[in-house]
């Protein structure tokens, strides 16, 4: 009896706790807008044809003044509960599309928009407006969206994502597998994309069941013409499977982590020109 009181009031303790450290991330989230304390990390996209870069896809951080780098599973669900991510989801579009303007050829930037970003009604004239202040290209661009927008309102998601479409914008389908959606909204949208999710290239080796979803995916994109892309390579094994499935392009820490925006430069820089890279890495010395 005795202890399951003390359960009790140390669970208490535990959500009171828990409840104070969201409020005070709601209130500093307000100020690290202004204290510009958000910054992009770039992960490569690569494409297995020829086995060059496509692009990076473009992941949150929150350089915290006391706590550190934060990642974006604690802070954005905080963020969409108090209508944050509108405003932190415009610095990303921003900063994404003017970083990625400067980089060279047809490489890709793809951002990911959250639910609540969706049933926001300035989503698309900020997105028109960000295109046309950058100078970035639509093609280049990419909206990732997981399969929860179109879970509910679906007729305004579905013009908004006819929208972005027509302004030449790809839209991708993220952590492709782990929704509660079932597969008949793929025939209302034709996606430019379909992301696997990576729970799923983790138990391919083990899980016969997970190497049939693998498969099936491939199948499903093709019938709908869309590009196919694994996430969460890491390891040679994976890659080598992936490949032979026909996937067409692959993300994951084996090809390059999330990093900072002068690292995916020097990445793209010695893509471009690998001899000069080369050299530059070597020592002046000998
Ligand atoms: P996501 O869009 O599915 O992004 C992929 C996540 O998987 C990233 O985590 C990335 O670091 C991680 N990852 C990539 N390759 C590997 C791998 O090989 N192994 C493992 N174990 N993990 C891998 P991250 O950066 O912590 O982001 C988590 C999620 O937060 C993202 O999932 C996305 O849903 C959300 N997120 C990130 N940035 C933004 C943003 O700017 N806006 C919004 N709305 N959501 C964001
Ligand atoms: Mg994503
Ligand atoms: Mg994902
Ligand atoms: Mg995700």
């Amino acid at each position: 009896k005795g202890s399951g009181r003390s359960t009790y009031r140390f669970y208490q303790t535990d959500m009171r706790l828990e409840a104070e450290r969201r409020y005070q991330l709601t209130l500093e989230l307000r100020e690290a807008l202004q204290r510009n304390e958000f910054e992009l990390y770039y992960q490569p996209i690569i494409r297995l044809d020829n086995d060059g870069l496509s692009g990076f896809e473009a992941l949150i951080r929150w350089h915290h003044p006391t706590r550190g780098l934060i990642a974006p599973a604690e802070f954005i669900p905080v963020a969409e509960e108090t209508g944050m991510i509108v405003p932190i989801g415009d610095w990303v579009l921003r900063e994404a599309c003017r970083t990625a303007r400067q980089w060279p050829g047809d490489l890709k930037i793809a951002i990911n928009l959250s639910v609540y970003q969706f049933r926001h009604a300035s989503l698309l004239a900020t997105v028109v407006s960000v295109l046309d202040e950058t100078g970035l290209l639509p093609e280049r661009l990419e909206i990732e969206v997981t399969e929860s927008v179109l879970l509910s309102e679906v007729e305004q998601s579905l013009s908004l994502l006819r929208a972005l479409k027509e302004l030449g914008i790809r839209i991708a389908i993220d952590d492709f597998g782990t929704g509660y959606s079932s597969l008949s909204y793929l025939r209302s949208f034709s996606f430019d994309k379909i992301k696997l999710d990576r729970s799923f290239v983790a138990g391919m080796e083990t899980d016969p069941g997970n190497l049939a979803i693998v498969r099936a995916v491939v199948g499903i994109a093709s019938g709908f013409n869309a590009v196919t892309l694994a996430e969460g390579i890491e390891t040679e094994e994976q890659l080598a499977k992936l490949r032979a499935e026909g996937y067409s392009e692959v993300q994951g820490f084996l090809l390059g982590r999330p990093m900072r925006r002068e690292e995916a430069e020097a990445r793209i820089f010695s893509e471009i020109y690998p001899a000069k890279a080369l050299r530059a890495r070597k020592p002046a010395h000998g």
